[in-house]
């Protein structure tokens, strides 16, 4: 793994490329996502990792085509992504998803979106 720290790699080769988005200003739907992330973790039907749970983790990992899951960066790897899924935005299949991390208040949230929602999402 070339970069242990944040369990990146395994991920990347899941989805064929994973952007980071640093300070990234989320849109409206972004944000919905990560909210609904956050409420089903608060109502404790999200399955975390064992690391979490001892509380020695650093980032945690989230996808949006996987909601009930969280875990830290070496466990990040169960979001290998299923290659027959459509864009988790428009939910329309497409050859070619690009796989987009945001970051947000030490939550990494995983997503894959069609070339015209990545538009959206990240105006050029
Ligand atoms: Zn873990
Ligand atoms: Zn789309």
């Amino acid at each position: 793994m070339a970069n242990p720290r944040n369990g990146l790699p395994p991920l990347m080769i899941a989805l064929g490329g994973l952007v980071p988005l640093y300070d990234h200003e989320p849109s409206t739907w972004l944000r919905d996502q990560v909210e609904d992330l956050r409420t089903r973790w608060e109502a404790g039907n999200t399955f975390a990792c064992g690391h979490l749970v001892t509380g020695t983790a650093g980032v945690t990992f989230t996808a949006l085509w996987r909601r009930d899951t969280v875990t830290c960066s070496p466990c990040a790897a169960v979001f290998r992504r299923p290659t027959d899924q459509a864009c988790d935005r428009c939910e329309q299949p497409h050859d070619e998803l690009h796989g987009l991390a945001h970051q947000v208040n030490g939550l990494v949230v995983l997503l894959a979106l069609c070339p015209r929602c990545v538009r959206r999402e990240v105006p050029a």
